[in-house]
Parts: C-alpha cells; sequence; structure tokens
C-alpha cells in the first residue's frame, strides 16, 4: 500500500506506465520490420533478425529512443512513419482519473520519460494527459536514459524533489532498479504495458496493475 497522502511528488514514466505499450512494440516489432524488408528487398523475417539484433546493441542507451539516430541507421523517416500510426496511441485505463486526483490534492506531477521530444510531442498531441503534469522532462534533456544514475541526479537539480516522499511508477524494472539506488523511497512496477501481451512473472518490485488501484487510497 503506497501512502499517498505522505508523498509530496509523483513521477511518471510515459510508455507503457500511462501509454498503452502496443502502440511503441507493433511500431518496432511490425510496422518498421515491414518498411525495413521492402526498402533492402528482404524478407519480413530477415528483416526482423537484422532489425533485432540493432536494437539489443543500443538498449538502455539514449539512441534506443532517439527516433533521429534510428532514421540514419536505418534509412526511414520513423518520424513519419510513427505519425501514420498515430491512432493506436491509447492512454491506460484510469490514468486521468489518477492525475485528476493527483492535481486535487496539490500533489507535484512529472513525467519522466526516456521518450525522444519528438514523440513526447506526437503522444502528447494525441492524448489529453499533458495537460496535468508540472513538467515534462525527456531523458535527451538530460543527457542520460533513465537507467543510469547519473539521470536521477541531474534531475533533483532540476526539479528539487524530497526522495524521501516521492513516489516513482515505470513499466521497466532496470529503470526500478536505478531509482531504487539511488534512494527514491515509493516505487511501483506497472505491469499490463502492452494490453495485448502476456507479463513475465516477476516479484522485485510491488506492482500495479491499474491505476484505479491508486484512486482509494487518498
Ligand atoms: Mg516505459
Amino acid at each position: 500500500m503506497i501512502p499517498l497522502k505522505d508523498i509530496k511528488c509523483v513521477l511518471l514514466d510515459m510508455d507503457g506506465t500511462l501509454l498503452d505499450k502496443y502502440f511503441d512494440d507493433y511500431f518496432w516489432e511490425h510496422l518498421v520490420p515491414e518498411k525495413y524488408a521492402e526498402k533492402h528487398k528482404i524478407t519480413f523475417g530477415k528483416a526482423k533478425e537484422e532489425l533485432f539484433s540493432k536494437y539489443k546493441a543500443h538498449e538502455g542507451t539514449l539512441n534506443w529512443t532517439d527516433i533521429d539516430f534510428w532514421s540514419k541507421e536505418l534509412h526511414l523517416d520513423i518520424a513519419v512513419l510513427k505519425e501514420q500510426i498515430k491512432h493506436l496511441i491509447e492512454v491506460h485505463p484510469h490514468v486521468e482519473d489518477f492525475l485528476k486526483m493527483l492535481k486535487r490534492h496539490r500533489k507535484k506531477v512529472y513525467m519522466v520519460t526516456n521518450a525522444h521530444d519528438k514523440v513526447l510531442d506526437l503522444k502528447l498531441k494525441k492524448t489529453e494527459i499533458g495537460r496535468y503534469f508540472d513538467r515534462c522532462i525527456t531523458s535527451f534533456e538530460l543527457g542520460y536514459p533513465k537507467e543510469m544514475i547519473a539521470f536521477w541526479q541531474k534531475l533533483e537539480k532540476v526539479i528539487h524533489f524530497d526522495k524521501e516522499k516521492t513516489l516513482f511508477i515505470d513499466d521497466t524494472e532496470e529503470i526500478l532498479k536505478t531509482a531504487k539506488a539511488y534512494g527514491i523511497k515509493y516505487l511501483l512496477l506497472k505491469t499490463r504495458a502492452n494490453s495485448k501481451r502476456e507479463d513475465k512473472p516477476t516479484n522485485s518490485f510491488p506492482i500495479l496493475r491499474d491505476f484505479k488501484e491508486l484512486l482509494k487510497n487518498l
């Protein structure tokens, strides 16, 4: 149970946590391989194989979510492709109710995302969640991905949060581990990040299946 009344600051990841990761998974696992296969005149299977090893090589780095990097690397216009499937961008259930509740109780609410600025803009235009945040901070702005301690050190300088009174929710365990090492007291792992995919079992962090679990908590 998270004691929301003791919490002053809430840090929220975007993809998979607030928004359905189906969009991102579909994009990188289907649309990009399809376009890459067409471009290089190879099969979809071969394209997936080549791409997945490229993805793996850049996981957990700023390149991973840098769409300009991928546009160059793959010779595809990633921003244009994302725009083409923006109808698949969806907010997870009860996210807006949760954000409204936080604002009503005058919590500081920040989005902390590894997403690229262009992707953040696209997603905030497509959804209505942007209005609830005191600020949205990207790892590009700070120069490090959330997987690195340096991200959190810089973040604390920018927004001055009290680690003992802060809740952070993310769907990536690796990132929560870093936040824990940095000393953020309250951590939740968002599961059902992709609404169409089963989660791998885990017990490393307390889990949040649905934001409605936090609604009755304040
Ligand atoms: Mg995420």
